[in-house]
């Protein structure tokens, strides 16, 4: 927090805070557009190359705040908030794969050569420690939008 932010009684806006809405017209919902807007080109043109480690911080950050406790849990949760239809296996002791189908953040963009879902990743990381209570890294190895693949899916392994 900066000096000025500190003078003028800078609060952070907390979860909670941010979840309490009222739009008695509108309702809840927002296209998907708009989340796109904020998530892909306003944070590439602020931080560059630099938006996916911030998004993955993001998400991670948040999934670690939700209080999940358990993959059930978890999976009712995507569902809820259409981030996509979430598979998850196990790909032998330590190492998770998780599946994303119709992604919220990619699902049909022409593919720009990279993978583009590090929030979604940072969310899974944070859901998984939370629930599992390891250090975990998530890395997106197939994307939909970024790289023309059929899901988004990450591979989850056990920070040591
Ligand atoms: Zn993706």
């Amino acid at each position: 927090m900066n000096d000025k932010a500190k003078q003028v009684g800078f609060e952070a806006v907390r979860l909670e805070n941010a979840l309490q809405v009222v739009r008695p017209k509108l309702g809840g919902d927002i296209p998907i557009a708009l989340f796109r807007l904020v998530r892909l080109v306003v944070m590439e043109d602020l931080f560059g190359h630099a938006a996916d480690a911030q998004a993955y911080l993001a998400g991670k950050q948040l999934g670690a705040s939700l209080g999940i406790k358990d993959l059930d849990q978890f999976l009712a949760l995507c569902e809820e908030l259409k981030i996509g239809m979430v598979q998850v296996r196990t790909d032998g002791p330590g190492h998770l794969h998780v599946d994303v189908h119709e992604c919220v953040t990619c699902s049909g963009l022409t593919p720009v050569g990279r993978p583009l879902c590090a929030f979604e990743g940072g969310l899974i990381a944070g859901v998984v420690e939370s629930i599992e209570g390891v250090r975990v890294r998530a890395r997106e190895v197939t994307c939909i939008g970024g790289l023309g693949d059929a899901t988004c899916g990450f591979e989850l392994t056990i920070v040591k």
